[in-house]
This record gives structure tokens, sequence and C-alpha cells, in this order.
């Protein structure tokens, strides 16, 4: 494996580099990011209980505590009872500046191994979950957009050919009016008022 060092190898908002611990999210589409664990928890705090690390699904659970600084959404009864900041209640992560969801322990007998206890391996299949749902609705989303996109570019050519047979229209009859040519009653030699659009268009027009 290589060992270069990129940003693709680093955390979007934090920068740090871990290779492997990395979860590709949508991030104001079209463009996409690579997240740690933490910060992608962090920036998708409304979407999982940061006590059981459960990732809500449509209808969020009814018994639930909102962070009174961000758009966390906790399980009630997930929160211990000697949490200590229950009224207001304000989120784990909002109670600390220095919490992190993500806390793997160096093992000190190998220099590269890790230890990952329960609530990190929870973190870190929640952070895949929540990344897993937003690749598949950016991959969604990205169908819908390239649809659009072709759709404009249709139209746009539509829009390129019609000018070019209304300017195709118009020197056909600035020239059929420089030529003394009829149609003079209804041109008193200005042209800015539009022309109705020609009956139909054929190859004889004159250029
Ligand atoms: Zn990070
Ligand atoms: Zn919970
Ligand atoms: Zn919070």
């Amino acid at each position: 494996m290589k060992r270069e060092r990129d940003h693709q190898f680093e955390c979007g908002i934090c920068g740090a580099e871990d290779r492997y611990l990395l979860h590709n999210v949508r991030h104001r589409t079209p463009s996409y990011r690579r997240l740690c664990t933490n910060c992608l928890l962090k920036d998708h705090r409304g979407l999982f209980c940061p006590f059981c690390f459960s990732v809500y699904e449509e209808p969020l659970p009814i018994d639930r505590s909102m962070c009174n600084k961000c758009p966390s959404i906790s399980h009630k009864p997930c929160i211990p009872s000697n949490y200590p900041h229950h009224t207001p209640f304000i989120c784990p992560s909002c109670s600390s500046p220095n919490f992190s969801f993500f806390n793997p322990t160096t093992n000190g007998d190998s220099p590269s191994g890790r230890i990952i206890d329960r609530d990190s391996a929870r973190a870190l299949v929640a952070a895949a979950k929540i990344a897993a749902v937003s690749m598949t609705k950016a991959a969604a989303m990205a169908k819908v957009e390239a649809e659009k996109r072709v759709k404009e570019a249709t139209y746009a050519k539509k829009r390129a050919r019609e000018a070019l047979e209304r300017l195709a229209y118009l020197a056909a009859k600035e020239k059929e009016i420089m030529e003394g040519k009829g149609g003079g009653s209804n041109y008193n030699g200005l042209y800015l008022a539009p022309p109705p659009p020609p009956p139909q268009i054929t190859g004889k027009v004159e250029k």
C-alpha cells in the first residue's frame, strides 16, 4: 500500500489522518468529503442518540431530549440518571469542548495497534451508517442532477436553434427591405418591434 500523504486521507474538518476510519459523506451537493468518526458524528448530531448510538429512522423517538445548544436528540431513557447536564439538557458533545465520540486508545505493546472500547465501536458503526445513508442520498441526487443537466442542455440547444432561426429570419427580412422588395407597408425603417415568428422554417432562408 502506498504511503503518500494526501488530503484524501485526512478528515475534512479536523485534519486527522486516519485512512482506515474515514467516512465519505455528501457535503453541499455535489461535493463530498471524508470525515473522521468524531467529526462525522458531531456534524450530524440530529441523526443519532449520543448515548446508545442508534441511528434514527424516519419517525423520531417520542420519548426524547433535545440539546439546548445543538440539534442533538437523545432517547430520554438512554440518559444516565447521574448525567450532570439534565436540566437544561445539554448533549455530551456540547457539555465539554474536548469531547470526542471516538476514543480509540493506543495499545502499548504495538505502536500501530489500537483498542476500541464499546462506545467507540458503537460510534464507529453509527458513523458508518450515517455515511452510508448520506452516500445513498448523494447517489440518488446525482442521478436527479444528471437528468436535470440533460434536460437543461436539451433546452439550451433548443433555445440556441430558435435564436439562430430568428436571426436568419430577421436578416432575410432586412435584406428584403433593403432591396425594396415587398413588406414595406409594415416597416417604418425601424425593426425594433419583434416580427411574428416565421410560419415555417425551411432551408430557403437567404443569407
Ligand atoms: Zn475529524
Ligand atoms: Zn439512545
Ligand atoms: Zn448539543
